[in-house]
């Protein structure tokens, strides 16, 4: 084999939900919220100027720096931003997980944790969810190179007490704990007001699912200023001009409106309670989610058999191939239009099940 195709960086990648597109589906399979951005995002998207683009961004993304450091009360130097949160935790992951140390993470949470860790040479150790899926915070105590983990947990939805997670942060003044808070807004208690006392936490959001932004590609970190510091160091290391210029129009105005934000969560809320409801009443078990979604298992039927089923009803929900989840759906929280028709579909399915 020649000499560069065996440097050739070898990598397992992470594998994003499909992104159907038929004009009558029900997509319930990546977390996106079924509700439009708020009316302010559609405005600043209507008055952007194409001619603006002839320009490069501000690399300091001072305009949504400052909306996002006002909405949640703390300084700007606190704020980093990036292109969603997968851009964020990256530089999180190749900035702060540099050390000899393994980095700790569950077994059964986001799928990307692992590959960056094997894309940036970082060692890494998983820590197993206890048998009702909840992450044990006693695993997070010995000695490490740092802990991230999201609350609530993806794919599982359960939401995380503050308590344990000062717990955590008290046991590992030496580590950098890092909180994705993908879910927060959907009931889950954000971890921000900790930083106050603890300099070791990283609190990490994203406009993708309770905002309504996932194509626009928007996310921060919230932490001490010489943490966020840091962060730029390495952010300026590799790209500079992150987030585009309507972007960061279109992420500042979304902020601004915290009200679209609590009646849209609100909404998502009361359709996830009814749909735990009815799913529990056809026989599903699942965790009690805080999040935009529902982790399902049957004990009459087959996950898979069940997904690929949806998907030919044009329903697309996300079965993971993984050990101890393989007969778990995690179904995304749509509108309770969208939720009525999949409440049909499975109804009808299991009676022949
Ligand atoms: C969706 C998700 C993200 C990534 O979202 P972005 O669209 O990249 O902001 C990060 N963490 C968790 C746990 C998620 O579910």
């Amino acid at each position: 084999m020649k000499r560069y195709m065996k440097a050739i960086r070898q990598v397992v990648p992470y594998v994003p939900g499909d992104q159907p597109d038929f004009p009558d589906m029900i997509k319930l399979n990546t977390n996106e919220n079924p509700y439009p951005p708020a009316p302010a995002v559609q405005e600043t998207l209507r008055q952007t100027r194409a001619e603006l683009l002839r320009l490069y961004p501000d690399p300091t993304a001072h305009q949504l720096n400052a909306a996002i450091a006002k909405a949640y009360h703390v300084d700007e130097s606190q704020v980093f931003t990036g292109v969603g949160s997968d851009d964020v935790l990256a530089m999180i992951f190749l900035t702060f997980f540099n050390s000899d140390l393994p980095v700790f993470f569950p077994d059964i949470t986001y799928a990307f944790y692992p590959v960056w860790c094997d894309l940036f040479r970082i060692p890494y150790e998983i820590k197993p969810l206890a048998e009702d899926f909840s992450i044990v915070p006693e695993d997070y105590l010995a000695e490490n190179g740092g802990i991230v983990f999201p609350n609530p947990n993806a794919p599982t939805g359960i939401a995380m007490p503050l308590s344990e997670i000062e717990d955590i942060l008290r046991h590992n003044p030496e580590s950098l704990v890092v909180v994705d808070e993908a879910y927060v807004d959907f009931g889950g208690e954000s971890a921000l007001p900790l930083l106050n006392e603890y300099e070791n936490l990283m609190v990490v959001q994203t406009f993708s699912k309770s905002r309504s932004m996932a194509g626009a590609r928007i996310a921060f970190a919230i932490g001490s200023p010489a943490l966020i510091h840091a962060l730029h160091d390495v952010k300026y290391s590799f790209n500079s001009y992150t987030i585009n210029r309507a972007s960061l129009a279109a992420g500042a105005a979304s902020v601004a409106d915290d009200a679209y934000l609590k009646e849209t969560t609100a909404k998502v809320i009361a359709t996830r309670e009814r749909t735990k409801k009815e799913l529990a009443e056809m026989g599903f078990c699942f965790p009690d989610s805080m999040s935009n979604f529902l982790f399902v298992t049957h004990s009459e039927c087959d996950a898979k058999a069940l997904f690929e089923a949806l998907r030919e009803a044009h329903i697309f929900v996300r079965w993971f191939d993984a050990p101890r989840i393989r007969n778990y759906l995690r179904i995304t929280i749509g509108t309770d239009e969208q939720m009525d028709a999949l409440f049909a579909f499975l109804k009808n399915y299991l009676k022949y099940a």
